[in-house]
């Protein structure tokens, strides 16, 4: 993977029918390419002084940082209607979501009114980023995915390695800025995001024990 991909969204959102959602004059909402969880989606701005900034630097402006909280509800909104929808409890036809979104608008005055599916999303972002074009995570979480292949994949969204979006601008004495902290973030243990329970390094073990987590979280 090139560390400069991105930039191809962010330039030519219209080469991309299947993974682009959204196209803003300020951001385009994208489908992740290898997916860590049932939705994963990345939020990308298109302004060229702010993009190749590293995230805590560039959410510290606050007018941008106010315009990507903006898009990033509504990306947000859209992936908890994607959730519902691929959860399969309900089910809007693909006409009505399909004009939702040609209107640049979401389905999410459809969700059931039994299941809050906004609150299983999480948006936030990696406190080292691999990718160089800033990028905000929304992404299901429930960490059931082919792509999450190992220990740092999981605890990249488990840990506080994962800063939330809302905790933005950070403080200059935050301890997530700092990289010691945030290597042995990544060396933690593995932990269940639903339970709780530990599973040291094994990461099949955590992987078998996260089929059954989802099957029980499908339901809740
Ligand atoms: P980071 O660790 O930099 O916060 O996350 C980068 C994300 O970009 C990863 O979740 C990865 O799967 C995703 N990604 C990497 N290359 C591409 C690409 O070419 N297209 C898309 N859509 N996503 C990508
Ligand atoms: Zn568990």
């Amino acid at each position: 993977v090139w560390r400069g991909a991105l930039i191809e969204y962010i330039e030519h959102p219209e080469r991309f029918p299947d993974n682009v959602l959204r196209v803003t004059a300020d951001t385009v909402l994208i489908k992740d390419a290898f997916p860590k969880a049932t939705i994963h989606l990345l939020l990308l701005p298109r302004s060229p002084a702010h993009y190749l900034l590293h995230p805590h630097t560039a959410l510290a402006d606050p007018a941008f940082l106010s315009m990507m909280r903006e898009e990033a509800a509504v990306a947000a909104k859209l992936a908890a209607a994607e959730l519902a929808r691929q959860l399969g409890s309900f089910s809007v036809s693909n006409r009505a979501r399909n004009e939702a979104l040609d209107k640049g608008g979401v389905a999410f005055d459809e969700l059931p009114p039994g299941r809050d599916y906004a609150k299983e999303i999480r948006v936030g972002i990696h406190a080292h980023p691999s990718m160089a074009h800033l990028h905000v995570h929304i992404i299901s979480r429930d960490m059931h995915s082919e792509r999450s292949k190992h220990r740092k994949h999981y605890n990249t969204f488990n840990t506080p390695f994962f800063v939330p979006l809302v905790d933005y601008p950070l403080a200059e004495d935050d301890v997530r800025r700092e990289t010691g902290f945030q290597n042995a973030n990544l060396a933690r243990e593995l932990v269940c995001w639903r339970c709780g329970k530990g599973f040291g390094n094994k990461f099949a073990e955590l992987k078998r024990h996260l089929e059954e987590e989802f099957e029980e979280w499908k339901r809740e």
